[in-house]
């Protein structure tokens, strides 16, 4: 299977090249040239499979001949192995919907999913190809800790996770900063989250010391990523065949970035039969005014209770553009033009008929938020994180609803104490890390000081 760039600057590269170049050269996302599809009756065979046999197949045509297959089984079985539930994700029952439980890896949150896969898939092609990988990356909070968490201890990486000193949770700065392997270099800030961001986006546009450094990314647009989640749609539906009778299931998807929605609507396409993807904002709401109107124009940005999503510009959206208007490269450009010059892009009056029979969008506000919260809670004595909380009443009232649950509670007990009035009990992985010894450099928000800490940490490797 080949890719190519949604913005028509790259073609035909293999999965190997797809995810070693994550943002595509042309600044573009890269896309597979043609979608596989799964007969229903080969749907119908896969329902009883486990998890990461499941991965192995739906994985497996999207990767082609870069990888052998046993190897990607391989490397599937290590990524899932750190999950604590034997299903990895399980789909449980909750009032008169069903919950579908992503928290269940190393940081407690859905990315792990994605990023168990792509550090493993990163070190096996390193070590295959050869190279090295130094990953640069500002986080706000959950991602770099998934990060870390996918790349620990793995030959040939190095990571750098920038975060604003003293303004993340305590828990999110103990998940990173209690990790001693010494290719895990976590820096703190004197700075904001903007600063991270800044300082991150000056190396990477210093061509000279990004390639020196061999600088990499692991934002949420690699195609790598998008693959992972796509799985635990079909195991969801797996889960529920039985009792769906053949009818269609609906999922509400807490969302920020649009890359765990994308991935519903990619096993739409290839063939999971799918009513409905609820895309469930906060009050960070430029997606759900997108499907409302058909204008894609970009806002301020809000601070919430479900943080994971308190963003602006949806960075996988330029992907499901790209199949709404038919998968035409030049029409991703203008559109995104019209965006660049005026800060908003209008599809046509038929694609945005289209948008809204692929997704039913609502916003939910942080009151509706902890009502959820505690409106669960006291009918069935579940407790949901906050961004889980917004997919659950985003979805409210709809048949065969199966809403992703993207953080264990246990991350948000600020939010959960405000709803409930205690806290939810925390998994293994989030006990005793206050106890934990850590380590951190702490910087001045100043490029020439972070170049100098990038190449003295570095100066000893190979
Ligand atoms: C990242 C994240 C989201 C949003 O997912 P996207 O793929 O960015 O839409 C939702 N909830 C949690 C807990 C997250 O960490």
């Amino acid at each position: 299977m080949n890719y190519r760039s949604t913005r028509g600057g790259v073609a035909s590269v293999d999965f190997a090249d797809a995810v070693r170049m994550g943002l595509a050269t042309d600044g573009g996302l890269l896309v597979p040239e043609a979608l596989p599809s799964v007969a229903p009756e080969t749907l119908e065979e896969w329902r009883r499979l486990r998890f990461q046999d499941l991965a192995l197949e739906l994985i497996g045509p999207f990767v082609g001949d870069a990888l052998p297959r046993a190897d990607l089984a391989d490397l599937i079985d290590r990524s899932y192995a750190t999950f604590t539930h034997p299903e990895v994700t399980p789909l449980v029952e909750v009032g008169d919907a069903w919950i579908l439980e992503l928290f269940h890896g190393p940081t407690a949150a859905f990315k792990d999913v994605a990023l168990q896969f792509l550090g493993n898939l990163f070190e096996y092609l390193l070590a295959r190809d050869g190279g090295r990988l130094n990953i640069i990356g500002a986080t706000s909070g959950d991602t770099g800790s998934a990060a870390i968490a996918g790349v620990r201890g793995k030959e040939r990486i190095e990571i750098f996770i920038l975060h604003p000193q003293g303004r993340i949770s305590p828990i999110q700065e103990r998940q990173m900063t209690t990790v001693l392997d010494a290719n895990v270099h976590n820096v703190a800030l004197r700075g904001t989250f903007d600063d991270g961001q800044r300082l991150v986006k000056a190396l990477f546009s210093d061509l000279p010391f990004k390639e020196r450094y061999r600088l990499g990314a692991v934002n949420s647009i690699n195609w790598a990523r998008i693959l992972a989640q796509m799985v635990y749609y079909f195991y969801a539906w797996g889960r529920l065949a039985e009792r769906l009778e053949g009818r269609p299931v609906t999922f509400a998807v807490p969302t920020g970035n649009f890359g765990d929605i994308f991935a519903g609507y990619l096993a739409k396409r290839i063939g999971l039969p799918i009513e409905r993807l609820i895309l469930a904002t906060n009050r960070n709401d430029i997606l759900t005014r997108f499907v409302a109107s058909g204008t894609y124009a970009t806002g301020e940005v809000y601070a919430t209770l479900s943080p994971a999503m308190d963003i602006q510009l949806a960075s996988n959206f330029e992907r499901y553009l790209y199949y709404l208007v038919g998968e035409d490269p030049g029409r991703v450009r203008s559109l995104l033009e019209e965006m660049g010059r005026t800060g908003q892009l209008r599809v046509t009056g038929e694609e945005h008929a289209q948008v809204q029979a692929d997704f039913a969008a609502v916003a939910v506000d942080d009151a509706a938020t902890l009502a959820q919260i505690r409106a669960t809670h006291a009918a069935t004595g579940y407790i949901l994180d906050p961004h889980t909380a917004v997919g659950v009443r985003a979805g409210a009232g709809r048949a065969d609803l199966v809403c992703l649950a993207t953080a264990h509670p246990a991350k948000f007990n600020e939010a959960v104490r405000q709803a409930i009035g205690r806290e939810a009990p925390a998994p293994a992985s989030l006990r005793g890390l206050m106890d934990k010894p850590t380590r951190c450099a702490v910087l001045d928000a100043d490029i020439a000081t972070l170049r100098d800490y990038i190449g003295e940490t570095l100066a000893g490797r190979p």
